[in-house]
This record gives structure tokens, sequence and C-alpha cells, in this order.
């Protein structure tokens, strides 16, 4: 994989292509909205480092993704919080990324926060018509909103990897983000 090589430029393309379905929600609620809220900075900042963001790109990225916040204000509300993640400020203890059995357990969003995992947290509407633009079947939508509505999240999240990667061989059940990410990269290359 990449290791600390990643650029704040290519964060979209990067996880809009490979990256799952938790992770892309992020993205495009920070697009959209030019901000995330905590749970949403800490859940996909600590991704974003684990698949090789280093701090400065870091910086970079979400200084530019918050693009209305002065400098002062993201020097001030945010920057601490990003070296944070990187163990360069309070404990200097360097986290690692969040598991599915921890987002799915962690926090229920509430209303503005974008963190969680959609076949846990989505309405199942919301869920339907995700899976629908990102061009799945109705027998597949089916399929796996019976899933969710039976609490297997990572089974569902699991057939959505060999939905929108049928020519990847069989995989173990989805446990982590980041390994969806790095499987979603050895399909393509
Ligand atoms: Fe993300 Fe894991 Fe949920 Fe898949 S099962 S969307 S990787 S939290």
């Amino acid at each position: 994989g990449v290791n600390g090589d990643l650029k704040a430029g290519d964060v979209d393309k990067i996880v809009e292509q490979y990256g799952p379905l938790c992770m892309r929600t992020l993205n495009d609620a920070l697009r959209r909205e030019k901000h995330l809220k905590h749970g949403g900075r800490v859940q996909y900042g600590l991704f974003l480092k684990a698949i090789g963001l280093s701090v400065e790109e870091a910086l970079l990225f979400w200084r530019t993704a918050f693009a209305n916040k002065t400098d002062e204000q993201f020097q001030k509300q945010y920057a601490y919080n990003i070296r944070h993640n990187y163990g360069l400020e309070g404990k200097r203890v360097s986290y690692s990324s969040f598991s599915c059995g921890k987002i799915i357990k962690g926090s229920l969003p509430s209303a503005g926060d974008h963190h969680g995992c959609p076949f846990r947290h989505f309405s199942s509407g919301n869920l339907e018509a995700t899976l629908y633009k990102d061009k799945l079947t109705g027998n597949q939508v089916r399929g796996l909103l019976d899933l969710v509505r039976d609490s297997h999240y990572q089974v569902a999240c699991t057939k959505y990897f060999e939905f929108t990667h049928p020519q990847h061989e069989k995989i173990d059940i989805i446990e982590h983000p980041n390994a969806y990410y790095e499987l979603s990269l050895e399909s393509e290359n």
C-alpha cells in the first residue's frame, strides 16, 4: 500500500474510488458542507492517516476542505486535534484508525453528524437510495437491506464489496475500513 505518500489533492479521487461506504459518506459530507463535526473528523482523519496521509498533508487537506473558516479559526479549533491524531500533541500517542466493530458500536450519530457505518446508522430509505445511486440492482439492494434488518452490518458491507468488485476473488468478512480499502486497491492493480 501507500505509506506517507498520499497527497492532500488526491484524497477525493482515492476515497471515491477505493474507500468503503462509511468513508465515502464522510468525504461527500465534507465536500458538501465544507465542515465535519468532531466524530466525523476523528473517524475520517484516522482512516486517512492509515492510508498514507502525512500530518503535513492532513493539515493541508483539512485547511482546504474547511473553506469557510479563516486561518485563525482553523489554527485555533482544528489544527491541534489533527496533530493530536498523529501523536504530536497531548499524550503523544499515535492513534490507530477505528475498526468496523468500534464504528458500529460507537456513539450514535445525531443530526448533522456523518460518522458511523451507513449499514448500521442510515435510515433504510437513505441506505436504499445510496445503494441505487451506486448502481446496484434491485435484487442486490433487497439482499443488503435484508442483511441490515437482521443486524448483519459487516456481512452487508462485504456483499457490497463483492457486488461492486465482481472480478475480485472471494473475501473474508470486512472487519476494518482500511482492510476494505486495501482489498479494493489490490483488485484494481
Ligand atoms: Fe465502514 Fe466497516 Fe461499515 Fe463497511 S462495515 S461501511 S467498512 S464501518
